[in-house]
């Protein structure tokens, strides 16, 4: 699954009929020593993997995804597959390091900005922007994770597990958009912890994440106190700076807070897409990186290097290298 194989593709990979994978996978026959060494080196994993206890699987309705094709279902898969090695690796730093306890409140009896206007006064953070979400969520004992890259088309998605909270985090997009992103998935944490994660009602979760997220990134009071009223450009652009959002998200707010009409909203599109900000940040912030993982695998004292969390999980380097793709420096 984490390789998005079928079953016939790992069969000719390893060179094991389908038949006999069946089998082992049903526990009707045991593979022998050279078979095992066979699937390791098919799967890219040591066979001392086979030794660990199994791995609890994330569910795909665990997380708010959309309704996906049948080709887009094997990828999610592929993704989930990973996040739960990821959930292994974070057991493995949390068997050595005290993490942050979770504390993400649920108010799904809210709407999206009156819960994160709530949030906002919870953690003190006043109408000012935001200085780092990743370092925020991290503080409230949130456990950050890059998705995985080989599957970018995925979005962000989160889930709890025994209580505490998993953001994965499409790490190759811009600055601005990663930081939308974990708002957006603050928004699933604190207002669908307890929904179902059906994907027939997903259309209205992802609307409702997305005004969480607008709302938490740009208050309204003092979004409104900027007297934004009619803004160019040139001033939008100066205030997606201020807040640090994509031009197109900050737009989208003032459009949503009245303060530009249908027709400046279109117009001000426009202009923005022409300059390539519907797919880029030209003049951007730099990327939010992760604080918790950079102590942990550069801290002073104690530390857990790559090398040290492959051979717990008996897993290839690079794959731990991925869990973590640009949340820390890349020498780790
Ligand atoms: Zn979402």
């Amino acid at each position: 699954m984490r390789l998005g194989y079928t079953l016939t593709r790992l069969a000719s990979a390893s060179d094991v009929s389908p038949l006999t994978l069946t089998d082992y996978e049903n526990g009707h026959r045991q593979p022998t020593d050279e078979t095992l060494l066979k699937l390791a080196a098919a799967l890219s994993v040591p066979v001392t993997f086979f030794e660990h206890d199994a791995i609890e699987a994330v569910p795909a309705g665990a997380a708010s995804f959309r309704k996906l094709s049948k080709a887009s279902a094997t990828r999610r898969d592929a993704v989930l597959a990973t996040a739960a090695l990821t959930l292994e690796f974070y057991a493995t730093i949390e068997s050595r390091f005290k993490l942050p306890d979770p504390a993400i409140p649920t108010y799904d009896k809210l709407a999206p900005e009156q819960a994160a206007d709530l949030i906002r006064r919870l953690w003190t953070l006043g109408d000012r922007p935001i200085s780092n979400v990743m370092h925020l969520l991290e503080s409230k004992g949130v456990r950050l994770a890059s998705l995985n890259h080989a599957y970018d088309d995925i979005d962000a998605f989160c889930f709890y597990r025994d209580s505490v909270p998993y953001v994965f985090l499409n790490t190759s997009k811009s600055a601005e958009r990663q930081r939308f992103d974990a708002a957006h998935e603050l928004g699933h944490l604190v207002l669908h912890s307890e929904l179902e994660m059906n994907p027939s009602t997903s259309k209205e979760r992802e609307a409702e994440a997305n005004a969480f997220a607008s709302s938490f990134l740009m208050p309204k009071t003092a979004v409104m106190a900027q007297q934004m009223s009619g803004a160019s450009v040139e001033r939008i652009l100066v205030a997606r700076s201020f807040w640090k959002v994509s031009a197109m998200a900050m737009t989208h707010r003032l459009h949503e807070l009245g303060l530009l009409s249908d027709w400046q909203y279109r117009s001000a599109c426009i202009t923005l897409a022409e300059r390539g900000y519907r797919r880029t940040e030209p003049g951007g912030i730099v990327p939010e990186t992760s604080q918790l993982l950079r102590k942990v695998m550069f801290g002073r004292d104690a530390r857990l290097t790559v090398s040290d969390a492959a051979e717990a999980l008996s897993l290839p380097a690079a794959e731990i290298r991925d869990y973590v793709r640009h949340l820390v420096p890349v020498s780790a």
